[in-house]
C-alpha cells in the first residue's frame, strides 16, 4: 500500500488528499474512479519525487551502494533497511540477522532480485516473514525457500500471486520514475506465487542466535498483519501497522475494530521499545507515535473530529501521521 510523508498543517492535510486520492494502492480495493484519477495525477507525483530523498536516511550508514534499484541501509548493527524509493510506495524491507540465521521481515516490490542483495548481506540461513501479504511486501518471497506465515485465509490468498492485471498498473507512468533493471518488463510486471513453509501464532518467538523476535499477530490494517518484537533490542517492527504518513483502515480487508485493539496492544508495549522500524517511508519512529495513535483513532471514534471525505472513504489528519477510515466505518 502506498503512503506518502505527510506534513502537519494544512499544507499537510491538502498533500493527504491527494494521497488518498491517488495513492490507493490496493490490486483488491481499487475503484474505477481511483484508477483513472491515478492515471492521471500527473503534478502530484512530481511533489513526491521532490521529497527524496528523505531526510532521515542520511543518519544511516549505506551499505552495497553500488545496486541499481535497492538501497540498503544499516539502521542498527544487526538490522539493514532495505528501501525502493524508484516507486510509489517507497517500501522497505528489513533483514534482521542473527548468530545462526537471519530473517527477511517483506520482501519488497519484486521489481529487482532480492535474493542477491540478501546473500552480499549475511551467510546464514534465511527466512522470509511478511508482515502483512499486499503486494508490495511480498513481491520477492518467491526467491527464497523458507517462508513464514499465519494461519489466515488473507495470507493464504494472496500467496497465491497476483497477474499483470491485477498489478502492473502500479509500475506504469507516474507510479514508476527510477530505472528499473534490465530485462524488466512492466506490462508483465506480477506478483509470484510462493509457499508458506512454516505457520506461526501469536507469541511464537523466533530465536535467530542471540536475537529473539515475538511474533505480535496485529490485524486491522489487513487481515493478516503482524508486527516484529524484539524484546532485548527493545524495537518493534511495525509492518504498515504504524509508519509516518497516512495509515489506511479503509481498504478492504481493513477493520477499524481491529486496528484499534492492535494499537491498543501496541500502545502497552511503549515504554519497552526505543525504536520503531516501519515499512513505508523512512525507517524508524519514536515508540510515542504509538500512544498518539491510540489516542487519534479515540478522537475519530468520538465523532467529533474534522475529516476530509475523498472517494468514498474518511481521512483524519494529526500530526505526523493521518488515519482513513472507510465512510461506512461502523464505529463513527
Ligand atoms: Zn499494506
Amino acid at each position: 500500500m502506498a503512503r506518502k510523508h505527510i506534513n502537519s498543517g494544512a499544507a499537510g492535510v491538502l498533500f493527504a488528499v491527494a494521497v488518498l486520492t491517488f495513492g490507493c494502492a490496493d490490486e483488491n480495493t481499487r475503484t474505477n474512479s481511483d484508477t483513472q484519477k491515478v492515471e492521471g495525477r500527473g503534478g502530484d507525483t512530481a511533489k513526491w519525487r521532490e521529497k527524496l530523498p528523505r531526510a532521515q536516511w542520511a543518519n544511516y550508514e549505506r551499505v552495497a551502494d553500488d545496486l541499481e534499484w535497492f538501497e540498503v541501509y544499516r539502521v542498527f548493527s544487526d538490522v539493514y533497511a532495505i528501501y525502493e524509493p524508484g516507486q510509489f510506495e517507497e517500501v522497505i524491507s528489513f533483514l534482521i540477522v542473527g548468530e545462526t540465521r537471519a530473517l527477511l521481515f517483506d520482501t519488497g516490490l519484486g521489481i529487482a532480485k532480492l535474493r542477491p542483495v540478501i546473500t552480499r548481506l549475511t551467510n546464514l540461513d534465511v527466512m522470509v516473514l511478511n508482515s502483512h501479504g499486499h503486494y508490495d511486501h511480498i513481491g520477492g518471497n518467491y526467491e527464497f525457500s523458507e517462508i513464514g506465515g499465519v494461519d489466515v485465509d488473507y495470507a493464504h490468498a494472496q500467496a497465491k500471486g497476483a497477474g499483470p492485471e491485477k498489478v502492473a498498473r502500479y509500475v506504469t507512468g507516474d507510479w514508476l520514475w527510477k530505472k528499473t533493471p534490465d530485462g524488466f518488463d512492466p506490462e508483465a510486471y506480477k506478483i509470484h506465487p510462493y509457499q508458506v513453509t512454516t505457520l506461526f501464532e501469536d507469541g511464537d518467538i523466533i530465536d535467530l542466535g542471540e536475537r529473539r523476535l515475538e511474533i505480535l499477530v496485529t490485524p486491522g490494517h489487513s487481515p493478516d498483519s503482524i508486527c516484529l518484537l524484539d524484546r532485548a533490542g527493545r524495537r518493534l517492527f511495525t509492518g504498515d501497522t504504524f509508519y509516518l504518513a497516512p495509515l489506511y483502515a479503509h481498504l478492504k480487508g481493513s477493520n477499524v475494530a481491529d486496528y484499534m485493539a492492535s494499537i491498543d496492544r501496541l500502545a502497552a508495549l511503549e515504554p519497552e521499545v526505543d525504536h520503531l522500524l516501519t515499512a513505508h517511508n523512512v525507517p524508524v519512529a519514536e515508540p510515542a507515535y504509538l500512544s498518539r495513535v491510540q489516542g487519534a483513532f479515540e478522537t475519530i471514534d468520538s465523532k467529533s473530529a474534522a475529516y476530509v471525505e475523498t472517494d468514498g472513504a474518511f481521512e483524519y489528519q494529526f500530526d505526523g501521521f493521518s488515519i482513513i477510515v472507510p465512510a461506512t466505518n461502523p464505529r463513527r
